[in-house]
């Protein structure tokens, strides 16, 4: 996000029935819903980025930063898994996209850009404003960063960056994901500075070709990094370090496999849920059946299980399950795995099980990091000409430096949610102040409610609770 500076406070107020802070994926599909309902509304999107519907994963440029599922997964339209299909289907009719030509596969096993998927998100959102317009209904687009939140009885009001205030019946908080470069600790050890973006192919242009890339995580982000590396026309090393060492695995199409969890739903803790998974996968392969079929089944219940989950297992899970569930369930997209193997095959990329403990000075255009590798008491230094910062994430709110989360928190208006996670919130995103009181015109969805769902960040998950907060908005109650 650019870093919109604060301008005097004015004294007009601007209106709207909801207001919308964040228009990346979540803000977009939020939006798009609402005006596709019935009735007549005003909706403001108030986003810093030049474009609404992009946020930070779709405003990818490079081809080969795609989709991690094929256009069979990737649909907004919650009632119509096809829609992205549909969509490239007539957008590569027209000319769109040739390069997928050398796929060979049907449409809907493409993995689109991101970039691509971007463009699909704003031709739905514009199809949605022609729709809304039959009722009177509007959507616009403020372009700041929205500082500071107050709740009052009957409406909700922004301060934006640039001065300006809003004035709303209901706001939703779509803040997506918060880079866990730009927190306060990593900012202090310097990190952000001293890495290079994993997007940015450009910045990568400038090393020697041969030189030696550090990557920390080994994450999806990873998997990005190495491929602009590549499309840089790096030809050195890269030592990835990472905590676990575990790669994510390469998404395949698996065939369908019994619903095991509608079947019995007394499994409820993380190790029944485990235990079980592993006794559907052995019967899988046993059967010469690809154990991502078991496993994608339980895609569709983790969030009830997670959220039905005392504090005590959902920590079991995070530190036990998580990061198998991190590389066997977020899967790599197969042409960048394809690349990832290769180059671990040739030698040319290294992984190793190591946690990264912080900045080295170095001078001479070299980067030093301090890791300890996995097992070991000592820590030791290793050098490369760039460092990649792919650890990704931060949800705990309190750890980030921006205005708002902590404006939020400060009015006790957001409490972080389970397991610091994001914030809390009811079923329906009404969002939970520090008194354990439900807001009745602030609400969250998407990478916010991460605590309350596990998974709340994916297309899907978002598409679907755009239209679930869409209807909850419009009904009032
Ligand atoms: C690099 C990357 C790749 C991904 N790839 C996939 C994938 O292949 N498949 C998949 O299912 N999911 C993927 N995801 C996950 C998911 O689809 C995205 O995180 C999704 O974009 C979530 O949408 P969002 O709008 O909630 O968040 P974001 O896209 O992060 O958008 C949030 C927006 O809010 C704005 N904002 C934040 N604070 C404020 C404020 N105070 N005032 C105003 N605006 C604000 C930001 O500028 C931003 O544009 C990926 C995520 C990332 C980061």
């Amino acid at each position: 996000m650019s870093e919109p500076q604060s301008g005097p406070v004015t004294d007009a107020i601007r209106t709207a029935d909801i207001l919308i802070v964040g228009g990346g994926l979540s803000g977009a599909m939020l939006a798009a819903q609402l005006l596709r309902l019935p009735g007549k509304r005003s909706v403001l999107v108030i986003e810093p980025r030049a474009e609404l519907g992009r946020g930070e994963a779709y405003s990818a440029v490079e081809l080969g930063h795609t989709l991690n599922g094929n256009a069979a997964r990737m649909s907004v339209d919650p009632d119509n898994a096809d829609d992205l299909t549909q969509w490239l289907t007539e957008f590569m009719a027209a000319g769109g996209w040739p390069e997928s030509d050398e796929q060979h596969v049907p449409v809907s096993e493409l993995f689109p850009p991101r970039g691509l998927f971007g463009v699909y998100v704003q031709q739905r959102l514009v199809q949605a404003q022609a729709v809304g317009a039959l009722n009177g209904s509007t959507v616009e687009h403020v372009r700041a960063e929205v500082v500071d939140l107050q709740t009052l009885d009957d409406s909700v009001r922004l301060t934006l960056s640039d001065g300006q205030r809003l004035q709303g019946t209901y706001a939703v908080l779509a803040t997506g994901m918060f880079p866990a470069a730009r927190t306060p600790q990593t900012e202090s050890s310097g990190l952000n500075a001293a890495a290079l973006d994993p997007w940015d192919v450009a910045a990568m242009r400038q090393l020697d070709p041969q030189s030696t890339v550090l990557i920390i995580g080994s994450g999806l982000t990873m998997v990005d990094a190495v491929v602009s590396l590549e499309q840089a026309g790096h030809r050195g090393p890269i030592e990835v370090f990472s905590r676990h060492g575990l790669l994510p695995h390469v998404r395949r199409q698996p065939p369908a496999w019994a619903d095991f969890l509608a079947e019995e739903p007394s499994i409820r803790t993380p190790r029944q849920l485990v235990r079980e998974l592993r006794r559907h996968c052995r019967d899988a392969i046993a059967q010469g059946i690809d154990w991502q079929a078991p496993l994608d089944t339980v895609r569709a219940h983790i969030g009830r299980l997670w959220h039905q989950a005392t504090d005590v297992q959902r920590r079991q899970f995070v530190r036990h399950v998580r990061p198998w569930w991190e590389s066997h369930h977020h899967r790599s997209p197969p042409l960048s795995a394809e690349l990832v193997a290769r180059l671990h095959g040739e030698g040319r990329l290294r992984i190793q099980a190591a946690s990264f403990k912080g900045l080295e000075p170095s001078s001479g255009g070299e980067v030093r990091i301090r890791i300890r590798r996995r097992g070991e008491v000592e820590t030791v230094v290793v050098s490369g000409a760039a460092l990649i910062n792919s650890s990704g994430i931060e949800y705990d709110w309190r750890r980030v430096a921006r205005p708002l989360p902590q404006q939020l928190l400060a009015r006790g208006l957001v409490r972080p949610g389970p397991l610091a996670l994001g914030i809390a919130a009811e079923v329906d995103g009404a969002v939970v102040g520090v008194d354990g009181q439900v807001a009745c015109r602030l609400f969250a969805m998407g990478p916010p409610l991460r605590g309350m769902w596990w998974e709340s960040t994916a297309v899907t998950d978002v598409a679907s609770q755009a239209k679930a907060l869409a209807a909850r908005l419009v009904t009032g109650g």
